[in-house]
């Protein structure tokens, strides 16, 4: 069927392109500890890939936060920024400051702390027939170098 196969060379094509930022853009948000966002990924891999635009990456970190290869955060300013997600880096939660917006990753939890989660959600999951799978955890406030200046 001719219908079919101009719609598998325009898939082949599809795929090529899209591949390329996806290594790419995983391969940026494995080797850093930030929390980046669309425009300073986009930023970062314009020195190697010249060609690429805005809305690729856009449209890429959307695929990848799909997958689960990435995590997507809407922390409370700005754009929404972007983490590598893997077996290796632990479950933390976050640290933001409202001044300089630095993000500090935390794992090392007080025992209070996980028991706080875990009791919330057995609470919530009798009360509202909920099966927690996930959390994020976000705390606002200022750093230690914002509360000197
Ligand atoms: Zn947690
Ligand atoms: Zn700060
Ligand atoms: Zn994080």
């Amino acid at each position: 069927m001719p219908g079919q196969h101009r719609w598998r060379k325009r898939f082949a094509g599809h795929v090529c392109r899209w591949t390329m930022p996806r290594e790419a853009i995983l391969k940026l948000l494995s080797q850093t500890t930030k929390h980046l966002s669309a425009k300073e990924i986009y930023s970062a891999l314009l020195r190697s890939y010249p060609g690429i635009g805005l809305t690729t990456v856009y449209r890429t970190l959307d695929l990848l936060e799909k997958t689960g290869m990435i995590k997507k955060f809407n922390f409370r300013q700005g754009e929404s920024r972007y983490e590598f997600a893997s077996e290796n880096k632990p479950h933390h939660h976050h640290l933001i400051c409202t001044s300089c917006g630095k993000i500090i990753d935390y794992s090392d939890f007080a025992d209070e702390e996980l028991e706080l989660v875990d009791k919330s959600a057995k609470h919530l999951a009798e009360k509202y027939k909920f099966l927690v799978q996930d959390h994020n955890i976000e705390f606002y406030g200022l750093c230690q170098q914002c509360q000197k200046d």
